[in-house]
Order: C-alpha cells, then sequence, then structure tokens
C-alpha cells in the first residue's frame, strides 16, 4: 500500500512537471488497466477520468487509437451506422460530411477524441498484453515486450472483428501478385487499370467491390453465398446544416433519439420473429433493392436462398448498380485453386493482379490470445473451452474485476456499438466504483447466475432469424448457436441501468 501510494506521488509530480510519457516508467501498479484503445477502450477511459478515477492506464498494442477504423482502409470503407448516431454520447460530432461516414472520417473522429479529451496522458503505445492473472487482489498484467504492470480492475476492450480469417486455398503462395485481407488494404497501390479478385461478399467485400467498379480497372467478385442487401441513399450535409448541427438541441431533433430507438426495436422483432411485420417489411425493401438487376440471370446468381437478417444485413445502393457494369464481373462458380497468375475456378482461369480476402474476421477470439488466470487457477481457454460465453456479456465467474465491453453473444448488428458499449460502461461503471471506493475486494458473477443466464440467452437466440433462417455465418458460434443478444434493445438498455447484485460474489476487504 505504502509503496503504491508512493508511485502515485511520484506520478501527480511527474504530470505536473515533466511529460507525462514518463508516468509509465514508474507507475506499475494501476486502479484499472484498459486493454485497447479503440471505440471501447477510450470509451472506458473518459468515463472513469470523468468520474475522478485517475489511476487508470490503456494499453494498446497498435501505434494509434482507432481499433477497427484504424485496421480497416479498404477503398469504399463506410459505416452504415447513421453518423450522428455513431458518435459517443459525450462528444457528437456536428462536422460528418455525410449521413452514413466514411472509414477515414470516423477514425479521424477517433483522433480527435483523443487529442481533445488528454488521453494522451494514459494510453501507452506499442503494448501487446499477453497475459493476465489475478493473485486475489490484483491482477498482473505482462507483455511481450515491456515491464509487468499490476491493476486492481481490469477492462478488456479487444473488439470482435480484429482477428482476419483467410481461407487456406491451394496454390496461394504461388500467386505473383499482391494478396492480403480487407482490413490489411495495401493503399500505396494504384488501383487504375488493375485486374482485382474480390473473394467474399459481406459488409467489406460488397463496399469494396462497389468502389473499384468506379475505377479503370476490372473486378472480379467471387460470391459463395448470395446476400440480402437494404438499400442505402447516402446524401452529403450541406454547410448551413453543420452549422445548425452545433446547437446541441437542434442535433438531437434531427438526430431523433425515439425514433432511432424505435427503429433499432422493430429491426430486433425481426430478428427475433421472423415472420413478423417488420421481417416482411424489411424483407420487401430488400427485393425492392435486387430488382434493380436488370439481366434475369445475374438477377439470379444475386438471388439469396436464406431468409433476410439470417446474415449480417447489407446496406448498399451501390452494389447491384456497380455489379451491372462492364468493368465488374460475378463469379459464381466455387474456386479451385490459386495459381501464378490468378485465381483457377472449375470452369474457369481469372489472371488477377491483386487478389483481395473479405473473408471476414475469427469473431471467437475477443480478449485471446492474452493467456488469462482467474481464481483457483481457471483459465480462460478452460472456461471458453466450448465457446465464448459471458454474464451479460460484460463479467464472468472466477475472473473477478475483469470486465469486457463489446464481449461475448452481446448486441451486434446493424447498429451502433459505441451506444451499445456506453451502455455496458455504465453498468460496469457501478461495479467498479464499489470495489475502488473500499466496499469490495473483488467481484464476479455467480456460476449459477451465469449459467441460468446463458441457457435463457440460447434458448432465445434459436428462435430467431440466426438460427433458423437457413443460412451459416459469423453470428453462430461453434455449436452453431447464435452468439449474440436475441431480445429487443430496449430490453437490452433496461439490463444495463443496474447491476443484479443478487448475481454478484461480493467479496469484502
Ligand atoms: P463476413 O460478413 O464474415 O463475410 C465474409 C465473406 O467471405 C462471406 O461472403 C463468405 O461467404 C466469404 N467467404 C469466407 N470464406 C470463404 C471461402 N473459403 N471461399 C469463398 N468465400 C468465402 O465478413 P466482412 O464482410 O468482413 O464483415 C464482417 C462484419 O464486419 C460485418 O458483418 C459487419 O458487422 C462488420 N462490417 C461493418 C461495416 C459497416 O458498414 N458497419 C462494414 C464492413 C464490415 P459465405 O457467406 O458463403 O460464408
Amino acid at each position: 500500500m505504502i509503496i503504491q501510494n508512493i508511485q502515485f506521488f511520484f506520478v501527480d509530480l511527474i504530470k505536473e512537471n515533466t511529460g507525462l510519457h514518463k508516468l509509465f516508467l514508474i507507475v506499475k501498479r494501476f486502479d484499472v488497466a484498459i486493454i485497447g484503445a479503440g471505440m471501447a477502450g477510450i470509451l472506458a477511459a473518459i468515463d472513469l477520468k470523468n468520474q475522478g478515477f485517475d489511476q487508470i492506464a490503456v494499453f494498446e498494442k497498435a501505434d494509434k487509437v482507432g481499433g477497427t477504423w484504424r485496421e480497416n482502409s479498404y477503398p469504399g470503407l463506410l459505416c452504415d451506422v447513421p453518423a450522428h448516431h455513431y458518435t459517443y454520447s459525450f462528444a457528437r460530432n456536428s462536422n460528418w460530411s455525410q449521413t452514413y461516414a466514411s472509414g477515414e472520417e470516423i477514425q479521424k473522429y477517433f483522433e480527435w477524441i483523443y487529442e481533445s479529451h488528454n488521453l494522451k496522458e494514459c494510453i501507452q503505445f506499442n503494448s501487446e498484453v499477453s497475459k493476465l492473472s489475478f493473485d486475489g487482489e490484483y491482477w498482473t498484467l505482462d507483455f511481450l515486450e515491456q515491464e509487468t504492470v499490476t491493476a486492481k480492475i481490469v477492462i478488456a476492450a479487444t473488439g470482435v472483428l480484429h482477428h482476419p480469417k483467410i481461407p487456406t486455398l491451394t496454390g496461394q503462395d504461388e500467386f505473383q501478385g499482391k494478396q492480403f485481407h480487407s482490413a490489411k488494404w495495401d493503399n500505396n497501390l494504384p488501383l487504375k487499370n488493375l485486374r482485382v479478385g474480390v473473394i467474399g461478399n459481406g459488409s467489406s467485400g460488397i463496399q469494396i467491390v462497389s468502389a473499384l467498379a468506379k475505377e479503370d480497372g476490372e473486378v472480379f467478385h467471387f460470391q459463395r453465398t448470395a446476400q440480402w442487401m437494404m438499400p442505402l441513399e447516402n446524401p452529403s450535409f450541406s454547410d448551413e446544416e453543420k452549422l445548425a448541427f452545433k446547437d446541441p438541441e437542434f442535433l438531437a431533433q434531427a438526430m431523433d433519439f425515439e425514433g432511432y430507438a424505435a427503429a433499432v426495436d422493430r429491426y430486433s422483432d425481426a430478428l427475433i420473429d421472423m415472420n413478423s411485420e417488420a421481417a416482411h417489411e424489411m424483407a420487401m425493401y430488400c427485393q425492392m433493392n435486387l430488382d434493380r438487376v436488370l439481366d434475369p440471370q445475374l438477377k439470379k446468381l444475386l438471388t439469396p436462398d436464406h431468409k433476410p437478417l439470417c446474415k449480417r444485413l447489407i446496406w448498399s445502393s451501390e452494389y447491384y448498380d456497380a455489379i451491372q457494369k462492364p468493368n465488374a464481373h460475378l463469379i459464381t462458380d466455387p474456386i479451385s485453386h490459386i495459381n501464378r497468375s490468378g485465381i483457377v475456378t472449375h470452369t474457369e482461369k481469372i489472371d488477377l493482379d491483386i487478389i483481395a480476402y473479405a473473408t471476414g474476421f475469427d469473431t471467437s477470439m475477443f480478449m485471446r490470445p492474452i493467456n488469462i488466470l482467474g481464481l483457483n487457477g481457471i483459465t480462460l481457454e478452460d472456461y471458453w473451452e466450448e465457446y465464448p460465453k459471458a454474464y451479460y456479456s460484460i463479467a464472468m465467474p472466477n475472473f473477478p474485476n475483469l470486465f469486457m465491453l463489446n464481449g461475448p453473444n452481446g448486441p451486434v448488428g446493424n447498429f451502433s456499438l459505441i451506444d451499445i458499449a456506453e451502455h455496458q460502461m455504465q453498468y460496469i461503471a457501478q461495479l467498479i466504483k464499489m470495489i475502488l471506493q473500499g466496499q469490495a475486494k473483488y467481484i464476479h458473477p455467480k456460476t449459477d447466475a451465469t449459467n441460468k443466464y446463458e441457457i435463457a440467452r440460447e434458448t432465445a437466440a434459436k428462435k430467431t432469424v440466426w438460427y433458423l433462417g437457413g443460412c451459416n455465418s459469423w453470428y453462430l458460434n461453434s455449436a452453431g448457436i447464435p452468439a449474440s443478444w436475441p431480445w429487443t434493445y430496449s430490453r437490452f438498455v433496461a439490463a444495463m441501468q443496474k447491476p443484479a447484485l443478487d448475481d454478484f460474489e461480493v467479496v469484502s476487504n
């Protein structure tokens, strides 16, 4: 305790007198360590700072903030959640250039948040956590390349769509052109006059192909399963509108929170009951969008054989126009192999300069590969042997004082994950307060309560369109059960208001 206090004394001294980068050279013990400086990690740091907890540190393995928006920079990258809603509630941005913002603009937003909220003083970059172990009071954090630190509480804000998945295809290594995952786009390559093959038609593949079809080159889109797409128009904001958005009341009106919540609930209705009116309505819009395709043969190839929303719904008014252009080619013959010059299907050989794998992410990773050791020798690998699970996505039995933002089986879908993380943070912050204000030494959810929750979640998940809609998708875990929140958005918001303390083991000092 004395050592800790001495350390904090030095920190304050350093903060006052020198560059804050030195802070981490001395402090080895924190109240809260946050892993990841993406959208959720930044949120946690700001929230805790605002509540007066300043012995916090964020450890980020990369060299800047932004998470998924730092990693992804492919052509056409756009967030299909309205830009004003895809912001922190405490930092709405009046300057978005379009209704739906580009990835580049969103990355700039997070960099602006980093600067404007003085996060320099608490984020340490190039710091990859390799191991977490709990000793009954503190978590020890080991890193790949720096000294160990300890913290009373750890928040894992490590993201969901973070570990690229590239299929293994015969001959892949022989390809003489460039090949990379959509999340590792090589922006040094000029796209003019190139022949690009894009494998995969999830949200990423659709956006990439829509953008590449506008270039001078040729794009070959390798589709394994056709997808439903909702139309998405993206009008720009005028300077007058941006000026008007500076007025918080006007912005709030324009954002229409009630309407937004109702729309998200309606969307949940369609997911929960695929025969609902909402589901039929969305199917109708998807069909109208598909009707833009004029060639009956092409339209047939683009017509999905599953229910809309079974896979994560894609929003695009551009794709169907793009794929009908003379320089865009839809390839539905299965890929046989790759050779030196391109991709070979069962019926043709397509020479390419670039192969882009828009083949998705390993969504079962979360904090892994961090090696996590909780109470009584239990490891995260033990606990997640079947598949990732958690109490309301935010905590796990026997991993005390370890909380997650956007953790396993939480709400994912076509709405703002920032909003979801804010609700989760307000719940977690109440538990953190109990620990830091001395009401508890550690807190973790009870095993029974967690199991009960997970059984209810899985039962409900098996009634959703993700399970019954006749498709395969990244929403399904290794047991084929949807790994998502299977109830309405309002129910999620209500659940995140206040911790149900009876469900927790609260161990006092
Ligand atoms: P994804 O939705 O998982 O799609 C992966 C695609 O790759 C699918 O079309 C899949 O085909 C195909 N694929 C995988 N392995 C293949 C193989 N061996 N051969 C041929 N095709 C293969 O991945 P994503 O497009 O990167 O999107 C992931 C998530 O990121 C989205 O669902 C969304 O949540 C998020 N995202 C959001 C936005 C946004 O606007 N907010 C933009 C981009 C991404 P099958 O369908 O046949 O499996």
